[in-house]
Order: structure tokens, then C-alpha cells, then sequence
């Protein structure tokens, strides 16, 4: 249920902005939201705290239409707090499978279940919920504005960039002097009467019109209140931290098959999948022979093998800070365990051997879904051209029977 009883408003800041300013911004981005906003599933006057909730969890860095794909099938499979607690977590993640940074999913259910085992409902303040995992103040402050009515700013990339320029903040707004300026106006604009519509419509501005390039100041709805337009330089803000290009990382992946059935692992201790079922993996040292890479990771997995396969494919796949590039290995162990766990990492890193119909059934991330499907790509390829080969040697046979 959305909570419609307003919250203490938060006590003025020191330096204000002039009230004619401030009230020209509040009253123009409204209007201009009243009359432009996205029409988005979680925008729905009957939308939940608990679907707000999903939704900003969802909405972490990653973009709307992705979010759009994910967020009512997730709803409709786990529509109350008490459902998504009673869930297993392998369901859960497999509703989330494909949208990324899990372990948002895996926070979103332990609060879950928190909160159920406590007999409590979600919180409705933003102190409140942030003593919940995976909520940060961004996160807090948007659910208990839209969803709660309480007076705070929720400032994301998209409210920085439009406030650094409206106000020409000339500081790194991710450092800590340029945040705390962007915080500063951001708190003093917040409107005390739509809070949630609010900061809502600074969300709207910075994706539609005040975007990261080339904003589109004529359409602007504060084009006479913004410093940067006025001073020329709205494609100079806001001041970022110097981008770091990706890291480029190279690993091995290895289907280990016997028979039907190939080894998928589990590793619940964080890191890129976590709480995914994954292929085994190893990353390639620089100097580590791919035999050696190989060994080891059979090791790991107290696997034996004869014969190194070769490479049966290359898959890329894009992390925010890695570009991971996988060797694909098919090896057939001489010798293998079926138990699951292993002597180092039991509670940490669970496999099992299973079937390819199984594989699909399974939460597992994109990249290793890529990794599954070139490798199933090139066993059919592999397969046709063994058959061919064996139909051509029999007719060369039958001929010579012949001759
Ligand atoms: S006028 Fe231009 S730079 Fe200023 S807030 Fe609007 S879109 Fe952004």
C-alpha cells in the first residue's frame, strides 16, 4: 500500500538559494513533469512501497528499458514481501537472470526475509530503510519520497549532472567538496508538497533533456535559471573524475563433460556471479603456460585430465571495469568426484553435474550463458562435420567394394 500520511520536513539549510529562484525551479520542473513524465510500470498511483522498493533496486546502474523487461514478471512472481521471503534463493535469482549485478537480488531477498522473520512491513523512512541490505541513501531517500511522501532529495547521476549545470558547480561532483555542493541545492530545491514527483522529474530532465551530451537547452523547462547556459558552458559540466579504461582480463573457461552431464559451480562468496551457477573458470596468469592454467583449475575441482583440448571458442563479455575475454575448454576428466563441495571452499563453492536441459533450468549470468551457447554452437558444428566425414569415407568404401 502507498503510504499517503506526509513526513517532518527536514530542517532548512544554511546559505538558501533566493526564494524567487527556488520557486521558479520547483514550479517550472513540476509543471514540465506533469506534462512529460515517462509512463513507467512503478509510477502507478497503486504501486507499493514494497514494488518501489523493486523498482529502485532494479533501476541501480542499469537503464530503464532494461528494468522495463525484468520488473512485472519479477512482481507478478513474487508480488508481496512475504512471497519474495518464502522463495528459494535459486528462484529468485533465476527471475533476475540477465539484468545483472546480483547481488542486489540476493540483498533484496535477505531483507526480505529480515523483515518477515521480525514480523515487520517495509520501512517508510529513509533512516529506516537504510538498516536494510543493498540500500544506500540514493535508494532510501527515492523510496521514501515516492512511495512515502517524505521531504528528501534523491540524488543520482542524472540530479548531479543537471544541478552541477544549473548551478555551474565547477568541482568534481564525485569527490567529496562537489558532492556535498550538488547535496547542498539539491536538498535546499526539494519540493516539501511532491517530494516523490519531484525528485522523480529531476530523473526525467537529466535522461530526456539535460542529457550527458549535447543537453537540449532549448526545450529546457529552466533554460532562465540555468548558469551554464547562460555562461556557454553546459557541455563543459558536470567536472568528472578522469575515466579509467576497462581492464582487459583473459580466463579459461572449462566444460568439464562426462557423458551427458557437465560440472556447473556455484561459488557463494562473492565476486562477479555470485550466488550464479557458472562454468569453472580460472583467470590466465601472464607467464602461466595454458596447461599449468588448465591443471590448476582441474585441481580446484579435484579433476584429472590426459590431454589438453583445444581452444573451441573465444567469448567476450563487457563488466563496468573488465573486459573479460574466455578461452572455451572441453575436457573429458580421466577422473573426477560427484560429491559436492569440495575439501577447501565447502560452504563457499557448491557444484554439481548436470544435464544440458538442466543448464537452461539453472540462475546463470549472461556471460556464462554466452559461454554455454558458443560451446553448444561448436559441438553441433563439430558433430556434422564428423558425420559428414564418416558418410564420405563410406561411400570412398563402398566404391573400392565396388571397383
Ligand atoms: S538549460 Fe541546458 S544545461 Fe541548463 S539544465 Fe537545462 S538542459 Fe541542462
Amino acid at each position: 500500500m502507498r503510504i499517503t500520511k506526509r513526513k517532518k520536513s527536514p530542517p532548512p539549510v544554511e546559505n538558501p538559494i533566493p526564494a524567487p529562484t527556488r520557486n521558479a525551479i520547483r514550479r517550472r520542473l513540476l509543471n514540465w513533469y506533469d506534462k512529460n513524465k515517462r509512463d513507467l510500470p512503478w509510477r502507478k498511483r497503486e504501486s507499493s512501497v514494497y514494488a518501489q522498493w523493486v523498482a529502485e533496486i532494479m533501476l541501480q546502474q542499469t537503464r530503464v528499458d532494461t528494468v522495463l523487461n525484468y520488473y512485472e514478471p519479477f512482481l507478478k512472481r513474487f508480488p508481496t514481501i512475504a512471497s519474495l521471503a518464502k522463495a528459494q534463493e535459486s528462484t529468485v535469482m533465476k527471475t533476475w537472470e540477465g539484468l545483472g549485478y546480483y547481488r542486489r537480488a540476493r540483498n533484496l531477498h535477505r531483507a526480505a526475509k529480515l523483515l518477515t522473520e521480525n514480523k515487520q512491513a517495509v520501512p517508510t523512512t529513509v533512516e529506516a530503510l537504510q538498516q536494510l541490505p543493498g540500500i544506500g541513501e540514493y535508494t532510501a531517500s527515492a523510496i521514501a519520497s515516492i512511495a512515502c511522501g517524505e521531504v528528501a532529495a534523491a540524488i543520482d547521476g542524472n540530479v548531479a549532472r543537471v544541478i552541477s549545470r544549473l548551478f555551474a558547480i565547477d568541482k568534481d561532483v564525485r569527490a567529496s567538496a562537489g558532492a556535498a555542493s550538488v547535496r547542498h541545492f539539491a536538498r535546499d530545491l526539494v519540493s516539501p508538497s511532491r517530494p516523490g514527483d519531484f525528485n522523480q522529474a529531476w530523473m526525467d530532465l537529466g535522461s530526456k533533456i539535460c542529457t550527458p551530451q549535447a543537453p537540449s537547452c532549448p526545450n529546457c523547462p529552466l533554460i532562465n535559471q540555468c548558469q551554464a547556459f547562460e555562461e556557454d558552458r553546459a557541455d563543459q559540466l558536470p567536472v568528472l573524475p578522469k575515466k579509467e579504461s576497462p581492464k582487459p582480463v583473459n580466463l579459461i573457461a572449462a566444460l568439464f563433460v562426462r557423458g551427458e552431464k557437465v560440472l556447473m559451480i556455484r561459488d557463494m562468496k562473492g565476486g562477479w556471479w555470485s550466488g550464479l551457477w557458472s562454468f569453472p573458470s580460472i583467470e590466465k596468469k601472464t607467464g602461466h603456460s595454458t596447461r599449468r592454467t588448465i591443471d590448476d583449475l582441474a585441481a580446484r575441482y579435484e579433476i584429472a585430465i590426459d590431454a589438453i583440448p583445444k581452444r573451441q571458442a573465444t567469448v567476450r563479455h563487457q563488466l563496468t571495469h573488465r573486459t573479460l575475454s574466455f578461452d572455451i575448454r572441453v575436457c573429458r576428466p580421466t577422473q573426477y568426484v560427484t560429491r559436492s563441495g569440495d575439501g577447501n571452499d565447502a560452504e563457499t563453492i557448491e557444484r554439481k553435474w548436470v544435464t544440458g536441459k538442466q543448464v537452461e533450468k539453472l540462475p546463470v549470468s549472461t556471460a556464462h550463458r554466452k559461454i554455454w551457447a558458443s560451446a553448444m554452437r561448436n559441438m553441433a558444428q563439430e558433430k556434422l562435420v564428423k558425420e559428414k566425414r564418416r558418410k564420405s569415407l563410406n561411400s570412398v568404401s563402398l566404391l573400392k567394394e565396388r571397383a
